[in-house]
């Protein structure tokens, strides 16, 4: 008796701790998310004009996905590209992962998702948001190009950042040898010595996709292994001419006009080396692109944004969060899109839970956003010799040379903001662009040695040189206070 009586005691300790700890975890989860509620009066709308009934932000797979969800619902869906297009899978190669496709390319998977969004009613607006007011609504997003519009609900769908390792050097050779994108760079590099620093998926990747250019490519892992799937691992160990080197970190960058070499540390054997190098892959992560919700919305301590339990919902009621922006774990483009759809599916309900039908939908539709259609736009010649380049040298305007290749991202997102600038400043300014590669002698005469690269002469001499991705508002300013003219 006394031992079924002592089990019983047990018993209830184990269940009584058990309770605890589940009342602990759901307590700790509610004041995490401690969600603010907001005043859905459709009487704000009245004198508003740029309504968007979903406004998604950012067009990775998490965006397109939310895109595509929100537009099928028949509710007006509008994304703001940013200023990365399609996001991170238009940077990398094949993807092996994304269920219900054996592979395929990254971009590709991205296009069709856009284009599937668009089929439904989605709308891509090509310009960033900039600054936002989450502290009313309806939301209100300003973005680069200077519009201002109200969203209903906002789908926060921005990503990440490649972090850099803050080193001596870095930022001197930042587009002369240091990088974070090897599908855009990685054809310079052919039979040459590079670095990538590493040891996750990406650095894999990174160093495999190098491995057909590059002549001899060191991985430099910080810790005494790899983080990368065993499957990626062992694609690693099939490639010839890659050799990891563990323990080991960059501790300054040097060169003359591009990088010349690196200072590596062996960190157990306190050992420091000297190695020349030509190119430095960085594939260290990602830091999350939540720097202007920070004043509105909970983030947790690295910058990701807080969600509630088992939804994609943010600690400001009509606001979602998808993908890598709210996601410090699995970080994958299937979960980044699972994550859209759950967040359009969130603010579909939000819309309708608040009365939001067809009916007021029809009311408002004359106010809401519609991107206005740009162009025609000027053509832009293009030039493929030294002769055709000191022609135009010669040019009594002031020039700018768009150096781009057809395999880089970051060059095709440039070349329409390049013809929107060239036609707005086509009085003062003469644009030409280059494909490096299809014709490489003008960027080796010119010393660019990775693309895109915006050139800027003045009288026959080049006075600025930028690798910045930029919308046309920035260019704009850019150019303008260059080159001293006002439009
Ligand atoms: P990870 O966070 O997975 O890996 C980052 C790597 O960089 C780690 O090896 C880390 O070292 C190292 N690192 C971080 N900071 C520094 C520093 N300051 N100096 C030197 N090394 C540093 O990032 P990834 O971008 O590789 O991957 C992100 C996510 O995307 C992962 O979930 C990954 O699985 C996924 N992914 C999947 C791909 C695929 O399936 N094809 C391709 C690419 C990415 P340490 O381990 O010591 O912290």
């Amino acid at each position: 008796m006394k031992i079924i009586k002592a089990i019983i005691i047990l018993l209830s300790f184990l269940l009584a701790g058990s309770m605890l700890m589940y009342v602990r975890k759901y307590c700790n989860n509610s004041n995490i998310f401690q969600q603010k509620k907001i005043e859905f009066n459709l009487q704000n709308l009245s004198g508003k004009k740029n309504i968007i009934p979903i406004a998604v932000i950012g067009s990775g797979c998490a965006g397109l996905s939310a895109a595509l969800y929100g537009a099928r619902s028949s509710i007006y869906t509008v994304v703001f590209l940013g200023s990365q297009p399609g996001g991170q899978l238009t940077t990398t190669s094949y993807v092996e992962n994304w269920p219900g496709t054996v592979k395929s390319l990254g971009s590709q998977l991205i296009d069709q998702t856009k284009k599937q969004a668009e089929s439904f009613g989605a709308q891509m607006v090509k310009d960033t948001v900039e600054t936002v007011d989450l502290s009313s609504w309806p939301f209100k997003l300003v973005t680069q190009d200077g519009i201002e519009c109200y969203a209903l609900s906002l789908i926060i769908a921005t990503g990440s950042t490649p972090k850099i390792l803050g080193v001596p050097g870095e930022k001197e050779f930042w587009g002369k040898g240091v990088t974070t994108c090897a599908i855009c760079d990685a054809p310079y590099y052919k039979d040459r010595k590079v670095v990538v620093v590493g040891g996750g998926d990406s650095a894999i990747e990174e160093a495999t996709l190098l491995s057909s250019f590059a002549k001899e490519i060191t991985m430099l892992v910080r810790g005494d292994s790899m983080r990368a799937a065993p499957s990626m691992q062992a694609r690693l160990a099939q490639t010839k001419n890659i050799k990891v080197l563990y323990n080991t970190k960059i501790t300054k960058v040097s060169g003359n006009k591009e990088v010349t070499s690196i200072e590596i540390e062996n960190t157990k054997k306190k050992q420091i080396e000297n190695l020349p190098i030509d190119g430095i892959f960085l594939a260290i992560g990602h830091e999350p692109n939540s720097k202007i919700f920070k004043q509105f919305l909970a983030l947790d301590s690295h910058g990701y944004i807080s969600l509630a339990p088992r939804t994609q919902q943010a600690s400001l009621e009509g606001v979602f969060a998808a993908g890598d922006v709210s996601d410090p774990e699995f970080k994958q483009a299937g979960v980044a899109a699972g994550d859209g759809i759950k967040a359009a599916l969130g603010a579909v309900n939000f819309l309708k839970e608040h009365g939001f039908n067809d009916e007021i939908a029809k009311k408002y539709e004359k106010n809401f956003f519609e991107q206005k259609t740009e162009g025609p736009f000027i053509e832009i010649k293009t030039i493929k010799t030294i002769a055709q380049l000191n022609q135009i040298l010669k040019s009594n305007k002031k020039v700018v040379i768009d150096f781009y290749a057809p395999w880089c991202p970051s060059c095709m997102q440039m070349l329409p903001v390049v013809s929107a600038v060239a036609t707005s400043m086509k009085d003062k300014v003469l644009f030409v662009k280059n494909n490096i590669s299809d014709s490489p002698v003008i960027s080796k005469h010119l010393n660019v040695a990775s693309v895109p690269w915006l050139l800027v002469f003045s009288n026959g001499k080049e006075i600025a040189r930028t690798k910045d991705i930029m919308s046309k508002r920035q260019m704009t300013n850019y150019l303008s206070q260059i080159l001293k003219i006002s439009l």
